[in-house]
Formats: structure tokens, C-alpha cells, sequence
């Protein structure tokens, strides 16, 4: 799989160059960016023979990078190191930066994450948006967004665009919100509401929770399910080290698989979802407690302490799970399943009936478990780290822009 299922984002990875002259040194530029990015520091002959050009077109390639700012010299290597002392290549920590935004229920997120990954600027706001209209909501998480590129520009960095993640189906135009269930949005067109001269891409925030572990996780395997929550349970499925989005953009919202064909009626139009037995609020119910400020926290807490009948509740969604994910094993047969999200803060508790569940049901040996490390932070890092892959991998685009 190539290009097509990111056509649509402009600011998502793997956009295809033209094979012309100008596409191959576009390319180059991009390999070059790449392999600093992954290995550097390195000297110019070091970029050469990874890439396997000769080092005159490495330099080449080097001084165009350096004059727009993408990598900068460190200066001499240090004496004492083995081979040809030579000048070392860093990708630079000013100029471009990725914006990342999350609209969550109860929060809205910004940050700028510069060149070398790391996170230079960042803002929180609490505050429920549920049944608020979008435009109230995207002006405070503009506002947010004004704040982190001030902060950023404070420190040698600028926007090179900005990717929102919402809890909600966006459309393959990475514009608009289709539908978000928990905050009660329909056809809400965020591009008109975000500042226009920034690059812009909106996505749910399960496919850049699922990025976020691809390009940030301790050896995530390039062919895998990632399954997060917030207050919906979603997910995302990568295929050799790209995103399924389905043609509509709608791809994976295990949330709405049946679990229980009768089971209770879901918001969705279906039954027995598997929302209604692992949502946060089904899980809460069922655990006898109160919806409040800090829910995860409240559950981890209480099934921390022993409380039987949380522990009950977080088992049975384990199970639900189990069930779920079982035909999305079978179907995709993934090298692995990670948990995210606010799944992860409860996995102990979730974990053991969810893989009893699947090695029962799944066809051949259980598909593997895992845990994000990354936690609820996953969709911002991810929104924000797009941004930085799509520099990366068209440099020249943004070095026109700079
Ligand atoms: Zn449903």
C-alpha cells in the first residue's frame, strides 16, 4: 500500500512525488531529512552511505537543507572519534514545528513539537464541551493554539501546520466533523473556524493515538490494532506501517461492533455495541459509581484498592473486549493489539479476561496485547508528530513556505 489512503491530508505522510528530476531530488532531500532525523547526529559521508548516493550529492542536497533551515552543524566532531573527523548533522531544533490540537469532552489540548520531536510549547483548558455547538469550542481551542505559536515563535520555531484530533468520524477531506456522538456535532466544517493560514488537518483521535505508537512506541510492529477510549471506544488499524481509513474515512470504530446482538440499544441505531458493555459510562454504571471529573482515575483507584464490584465491571468490559477484538483479529490478523488511551491506565484489571476471551475465540495462536506506554497523551503527540512526518518527508515544500 502507498500514497492513496493519505490523499486526502495534507499534512498526513506518505504524500507520492512526482517522478520527474525535481520529484527525485525532492525525494532525496526527503531521505536525507529522514535519516538524520532517525540517526543523526551523523557527518555528511555517514548520510552517504546510508542512503547510498555519492557524498558530492549528499552535500549538495546538505547545504540546500542548512539554507532553509531544515538541519543545522554542530560544528567538528569531537577528536578521538574514530574516522574522518567531519562536521555533524542535526536536524534543527528551530524553524518548522508541528501543531497538534485535541478536542476531548472535557479538555482541549495544544502543543508544538519541533523538528527533533521534541515538545517546545504547550496549553491545556478543562472545561466540558459536551452539547456545546463547535464554534464556541474550536474559538477557545484557537485561542489555545495563538498561545502555544507565541510561545513557540518565542523560541526560533514557526507553524508548519496544524492537525486537530477530535472524538468523532471526520470525512476523507479532513475537514469536517461528521459526527461526534459524545460532543453532539454534525457536519461541523472546523477549517472555517481554525486560523487560515496555518496548513490544516482534523482526524479522530484514535488514528493519531495509533500514529502517535507507530512513530513514538517502544517496537511497535508496523501491522497492528490500536484500541483507545476517552469516552467512546475506538480504534485504528495500521497496515504496513499505514492507516486504513475505509472510504469514507469511517474505519474503525470497534465501539459499534456487536458484542451482544440483543444487548441494550446503542445512540448508534445498533444493540449490544461494544460501547455499551466498555464505554466508560457502561463501565461506571456497572460499577455501581458516579459519573465525575476524574473517571479512569476513579476506577483505577477503587479496583487498586480491591473493590469487588469495580473490578467485576472492569472485567466484564475486558471481556466485551475480548469479544470485539476477536473478529477484528480474525478478520485482519494483526501482529499485535496495543491498548491506549484511557484503556491503559485500566489494563490490569481489563487485560487477563480480554485475553482469556481472544485465545479462546481466535482462530491459531492469540494475537498479543500490549500496552501504550504513551497513555492519554497519544493523540496529541500523534496530531502534532504528522506534522512534523510531513515536513519530513517533503522538506522542499516547506522550505518554500519558511
Ligand atoms: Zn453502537
Amino acid at each position: 500500500m502507498t500514497a492513496p489512503p493519505h490523499e486526502a491530508h495534507p499534512a498526513g505522510p506518505g504524500r507520492a512525488l512526482p517522478d520527474t528530476q525535481q520529484g527525485m531530488r525532492r525525494r532525496n532531500l526527503a531521505r536525507v531529512m529522514h535519516t538524520v532525523s532517525a540517526e543523526g547526529p551523523l557527518s555528511r559521508a555517514a548520510v552517504a552511505s546510508r542512503i547510498g548516493l555519492t557524498r558530492a550529492a549528499v552535500s549538495t542536497l546538505v547545504d540546500e537543507l542548512i539554507r532553509t533551515g531544515l538541519l543545522e552543524e554542530l560544528g567538528p566532531e569531537r577528536p578521538g572519534r574514530v574516522g574522518r573527523p567531519g562536521s555533524a548533522l542535526a536536524v534543527s531544533a528551530r524553524g518548522p514545528a508541528g501543531l497538534g490540537a485535541e478536542v476531548g469532552v472535557d479538555h482541549l489540548a495544544a502543543c508544538a513539537v519541533d523538528l527533533r520531536g521534541q515538545v517546545r510549547a504547550r496549553a491545556v483548558r478543562y472545561g466540558t464541551h459536551r452539547g456545546r455547538s463547535p464554534e464556541p469550542v474550536i474559538e477557545q481551542l484557537a485561542a489555545l493554539v495563538r498561545r502555544v505559536v507565541a510561545e513557540a515563535e518565542g523560541e526560533g520555531l514557526w507553524p508548519a501546520g496544524l492537525a486537530v484530533a477530535v472524538p468523532g468520524l471526520v470525512a476523507r477531506d479532513a475537514r469536517t466533523v461528521v459526527r461526534a456522538p459524545n460532543l453532539d456535532w454534525h457536519d461541523a466544517d472546523l477549517s472555517a473556524l481554525l486560523p487560515a493560514d496555518i496548513p490544516l488537518t482534523v482526524d479522530n483521535e484514535a488514528n493519531f493515538g495509533a500514529l502517535a505508537e507507530l512513530w513514538l512506541g517502544e517496537g511497535t510492529p508496523r501491522d497492528f490494532l490500536h484500541v483507545s477510549a476517552e469516552i467512546g471506544i475506538g480504534a485504528a488499524v495500521v497496515v504496513d506501517g499505514l492507516l486504513l481509513r475505509g472510504t469514507r474515512g469511517f474505519a474503525g470504530e470497534l465501539g459499534h461492533v456487536p458484542v451482544w446482538p440483543d444487548g441494550p440499544a446503542c445512540p448508534c441505531g445498533g444493540r449490544g455495541c461494544l460501547e455499551q458493555y466498555a464505554g466508560e459510562k457502561a463501565v461506571l454504571r456497572a460499577a455501581g459509581l458516579e459519573p465525575g471529573e476524574d473517571r479512569v482515575g476513579l476506577l483505577a483507584q477503587r479496583a487498586e484498592a480491591g473493590d469487588e464490584e469495580v473490578r467485576r465491571a472492569l472485567r466484564a468490559a475486558g471481556t466485551a473486549l475480548g469479544i470485539a477484538l476477536t473478529g477484528a483479529v480474525n478478520l485482519l490478523d494483526p501482529e499485535a493489539v496495543v491498548l491506549g488511551g484511557a484503556l491503559a491506565g485500566l489494563a490490569p484489571w481489563l487485560l487477563p479476561s480480554l485475553r482469556d476471551e481472544l485465545a479462546r475465540r481466535t482462530a491459531g495462536p492469540a494475537c498479543p496485547v500490549s500496552v501504550s506506554e504513551l497513555g492519554p497523551e497519544g493523540p496529541l503527540l500523534g496530531a502534532a508528530h504528522a506534522v512534523v512526518r510531513a515536513v519530513l518527508d517533503d522538506p522542499a515544500a516547506v522550505a518554500e513556505r519558511g
